[in-house]
C-alpha cells in the first residue's frame, strides 16, 4: 500500500525545513544552507535526501553533536588546495564558503582541490559538482560515512555507502552529472522501502544473519552489498581513503566510533576536486562533447546521467510529501 501523500510547493518545502532547523538551534545562515539543499533534493525528486533528512538534522542539533552556528574555516594550504574546517557544522554551508574558492583558482591553475573536514554531510552530492561544472569545470567529490556495506566476499559491513559525483559542463546546457553511492542501493532508499513495504533486487543487501533477502527492512537490519561486485567494492575502498586520510579525516568506521549514535549525520570528510578542460586541453572541447553527446544519445534506450533530475527541476508545482513526514516535522518546530 503505498502511503498518503500531501501537495507541498517548494515554498513550503523550504520554509518548513528552515523552521525546523531554526526552532533547534541553527542559525538563520546555516537554517537556509541546509533547507536549501533539501528543497532543492525534493525539486529535483531526490526524496531520499529531501524532508526525509530532517529529523536527523534536528537529532543532530538537540544532542549538540553538530553546531547549528558554525563558520567554516578556510586555509590556502597552496594556491589550488584549499583546506576547510567545518568546524562540526553542516555540510552546506561549508559547501557555500569553500567551492567559491575552489572554481576561482581551478579558472587560473587548471586544476584545484578543496578537503572538507569536521563537517556532517548527510545529503547528495551532486549539488557540489553541478555548482562545479556550471562555471565550465569538471567536478569530482566523494565522502565516506559509517560502515553500512560489506567487502564484496565478506559479510561484514566496513565501507560506508560512500558516495561519488562526477560533472562535466556543457556550456548553456545542463551538466552530465552523475552522483551515485558505491552501495547496491543508498541507504536512505532502502530505509524508504522498509518504511513503504517496497521488496529490493536481490543482491541489494543481506540480512541479519548473512543471507540475501529482497526484503528491504531485513537488509536495512542486516548489510548493504557494493554495486557491480569486487568492481563497485574496490571503487568504495578508493572512496575511503579519499575522504578519510586524503583529506584528514576518517575511515567509515571510524566516524561511527566517534559519533554519539544520536542518528543524525556523523562527522567526516569530502575529497573535492575542480578541473578545467578549456586549460588541461588548451581549446575548447564543447563541440566535441556535444558530438560525442549526439552519438550516445542515438542509442535506443539510452539517456544522459543526470537527465531525470533535470527534467523534475523544470515542474515548478507543488511535490507530493509523505504526509507523516509532514506531521513529525512540524511537530520538530517549536
Ligand atoms: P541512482 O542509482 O538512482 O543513480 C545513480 C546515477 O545514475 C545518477 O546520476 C542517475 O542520474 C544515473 N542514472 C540512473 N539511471 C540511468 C540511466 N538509465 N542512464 C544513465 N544514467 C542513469 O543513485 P543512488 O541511489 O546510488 O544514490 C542516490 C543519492 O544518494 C546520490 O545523490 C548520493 O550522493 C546520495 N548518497 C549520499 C550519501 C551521504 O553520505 N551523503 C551516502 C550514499 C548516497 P539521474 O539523477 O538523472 O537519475
Amino acid at each position: 500500500m503505498s502511503p498518503t501523500t500531501t501537495k507541498l510547493s517548494l515554498d513550503e518545502i523550504f520554509k518548513l525545513a528552515k523552521a525546523a532547523l531554526i526552532s533547534n538551534g541553527a542559525d538563520e545562515e546555516n537554517a537556509d544552507a541546509v533547507a536549501t539543499t533539501v528543497t532543492n533534493a525534493e525539486r529535483d525528486g531526490s526524496v531520499s535526501h529531501g524532508l526525509f533528512r530532517i529529523p536527523g538534522y534536528i537529532k543532530a542539533l538537540k544532542s549538540n553533536k553538530v553546531d547549528g552556528s558554525a563558520r567554516p574555516e578556510i586555509k590556502e594550504v597552496t594556491p589550488t588546495i584549499f583546506r576547510c574546517d567545518a568546524q562540526n557544522g553542516f555540510a552546506p554551508l561549508a559547501h557555500k564558503y569553500g567551492i567559491k574558492k575552489l572554481i576561482d583558482a581551478a579558472n587560473i591553475f587548471g586544476i584545484a582541490g578543496l578537503s572538507i573536514q569536521r563537517c556532517h554531510h548527510f545529503a547528495a552530492l551532486w549539488p557540489e559538482v553541478e555548482a562545479i561544472s556550471d562555471q565550465g569545470l569538471v567536478g569530482l567529490t566523494s565522502v565516506s560515512y559509517t560502515p553500512a556495506v560489506a567487502p564484496s566476499g565478506g559479510k561484514t559491513a566496513l565501507y560506508g555507502t560512500n558516495p561519488i559525483a562526477f560533472s562535466w559542463p556543457r556550456p548553456g546546457k545542463n551538466p552530465i552529472v552523475f552522483d551515485m553511492a558505491t552501495a547496491s542501493m543508498a541507504k536512505g532508499e532502502i530505509q524508504i522501502a522498509a518504511r513503504d513495504g517496497h521488496s529490493v533486487p536481490l543482491g541489494t543487501g543481506l540480512s541479519a544473519s548473512g543471507e540475501l533477502t529482497t526484503d528491504a527492512a531485513e537488509i536495512d537490519k542486516g548489510v548493504l552489498l557494493p554495486f557491480g561486485g569486487h568492481k563497485g567494492s574496490v571503487i568504495a575502498l578508493m572512496i575511503e581513503l579519499l575522504s578519510g586520510p586524503l583529506v584528514g579525516e576518517t575511515f567509515s568506521y571510524e566516524s561511527k566510533e566517534r559519533d554519539n549514535g544520536d542518528g543524525g549525520p556523523a562527522q567526516g570528510g569530502q575529497f573535492i576536486l575542480a578541473m578545467s578542460p578549456k586549460i588541461l586541453s588548451g581549446k575548447d572541447t564543447s563541440e566535441q562533447t556535444e558530438d560525442f553527446l549526439k552519438k550516445y544519445k542515438s542509442i535506443d534506450g539510452v539517456r544522459i546521467p543526470g537527465e531525470r533530475r533535470h527534467n523534475n527541476r523544470l515542474d515548478t508545482g507543488p511535490r507530493d510529501v509523505n504526509s507523516a513526514l509532514i506531521e513529525t516535522i512540524k511537530g520538530l518546530c517549536s
